[in-house]
C-alpha cells in the first residue's frame, strides 16, 4: 500500500510539473507576442434586434502564436492574470479598440458603443485605472458616454469599497458599467442596490438554456423581470438561435449578442459587416 501511495504522489507531482510547464510556455511565448504587436482585437457586434440596429461592439483578444497555434482567450487570460501581463493586455485592448471605434464613430449617424472587458485585477488599484481610462478615452477621442465596461461579480470581491468609489467615478463621466456572465456568481444580489450599474449582460448559459419550446427559459426571463424592477438596461450573450431571439424580443430583451448576428470579427471584416448590415 505504501508503494502504490508513494506512485501516487509521483504521478501527482508530474500533471503538476506539466501544467506548470505550459503555463510557462504561454506566458513566455505571451510576452513576447505582446512585443510584437502579435495579439489583436476582434469586435463582436451588439443588435438592437427590434429596431435592427448595430449598437456597438465588445472588444475581445485574438492571439495566434507562431508556434503554440491559436491558443483560446479563455486560457491566456487566466494566464495573465496570475502573472499580471494583464495589464499590458489590457493596455493594448484599450489603446487599439478605443482609437478603432473613434475612427469608426467620425463616419457613423449613429456612434457605435465600445465594451471592453475589465479583469479583476484591473482594480488592484482602482484610482489608477480610472485615471488611465479617462486618459485613454481623451487620447483616443471617444467619447465616455460611448464607452462601457464589462465586469464580472468577481471584480467585487476585493477592494470593495475602492472599487465602489472608482466605478462611480467613472459613471459620473459617463462611461457605462455593466455586469458581464450575469447570474453565474456567487455574491448576493444585494450589490445591485448599491453598486453604479447600468446594464447586465445575461449570461450565454442561460440563453442556450432557451430551447424550441421554451421550456427552460425561467432564468433568463426572471433576469429580464429583475432588470425592469430595477430599471437597468438589459441584454443577452450567445444567442444563436432564432427561436431565442424570438424569446427575447417577446419579453422586452431587445438587445443582443451573439453566432446568429456575428461571431467577433477582425477590424477588416467588422467593417464589412457594418456596410452590409448597417442602413444607418
Ligand atoms: P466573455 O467576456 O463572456 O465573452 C464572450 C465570449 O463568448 C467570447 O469568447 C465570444 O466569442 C463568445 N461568444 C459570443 N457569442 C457566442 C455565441 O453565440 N455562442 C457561443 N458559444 N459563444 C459566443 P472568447 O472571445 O473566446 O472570450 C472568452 C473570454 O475571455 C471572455 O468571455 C472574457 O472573459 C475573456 N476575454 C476576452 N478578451 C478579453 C479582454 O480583452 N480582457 C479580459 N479581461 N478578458 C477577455
Ligand atoms: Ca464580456
Ligand atoms: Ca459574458
Ligand atoms: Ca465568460
Amino acid at each position: 500500500a505504501k508503494k502504490q501511495g508513494g506512485n501516487q504522489v509521483i504521478v501527482y507531482n508530474e500533471e503538476i510539473n506539466k501544467v506548470t510547464k505550459e503555463k510557462l510556455v504561454i506566458e513566455a511565448s505571451l510576452r513576447k507576442a505582446i512585443e510584437q504587436g502579435d495579439v489583436e482585437v476582434y469586435y463582436q457586434p451588439k443588435i438592437n434586434a427590434s429596431e435592427n440596429v448595430i449598437t456597438g461592439v465588445e472588444a475581445l483578444l485574438r492571439w495566434t502564436d507562431r508556434e503554440l497555434g491559436f491558443v483560446s482567450p479563455e486560457v491566456f487570460i487566466s494566464v495573465a492574470e496570475e502573472t499580471g501581463l494583464i495589464h499590458s493586455l489590457w493596455e493594448l485592448a484599450m489603446k487599439q479598440a478605443c482609437s478603432q471605434v473613434s475612427e469608426w464613430n467620425k463616419n457613423r449617424l449613429q456612434p457605435l458603443q465600445l465594451a471592453v472587458n475589465f479583469s479583476a485585477k484591473q482594480f488592484l488599484d482602482p484610482a489608477s485605472i480610472v485615471k488611465r481610462v479617462k486618459e485613454i478615452l481623451s487620447d483616443c477621442q471617444l467619447a465616455p458616454e460611448h464607452f462601457e465596461i464589462e465586469i464580472t461579480e468577481s471584480t467585487l470581491l476585493y477592494n470593495l469599497e475602492e472599487t465602489i468609489k472608482a466605478l462611480k467615478e467613472m459613471q459620473e463621466y459617463g462611461i457605462s458599467i455593466a455586469i458581464d456572465d450575469f447570474g453565474t456568481g456567487y455574491s448576493s444580489l444585494s450589490y445591485l442596490k448599491t453598486l453604479p450599474i447600468d446594464c447586465l449582460k445575461i449570461d450565454r448559459s442561460f440563453i442556450q438554456d432557451i430551447t424550441e419550446d421554451y421550456s427552460q427559459s425561467e432564468i433568463a426571463e426572471a433576469i429580464i423581470n429583475l432588470t425592469r424592477s430595477l430599471k437597468l438596461k438589459v441584454i443577452a450573450e450567445g444567442v444563436e438561435e432564432e427561436y431565442q431571439k424570438e424569446f427575447l424580443l417577446k419579453n422586452e430583451c431587445d438587445h443582443m449578442q451573439g453566432y446568429l448576428f456575428s461571431k467577433p470579427l477582425c477590424k477588416t471584416d467588422l467593417e464589412q459587416y457594418l456596410r452590409e448590415n448597417d442602413l444607418k
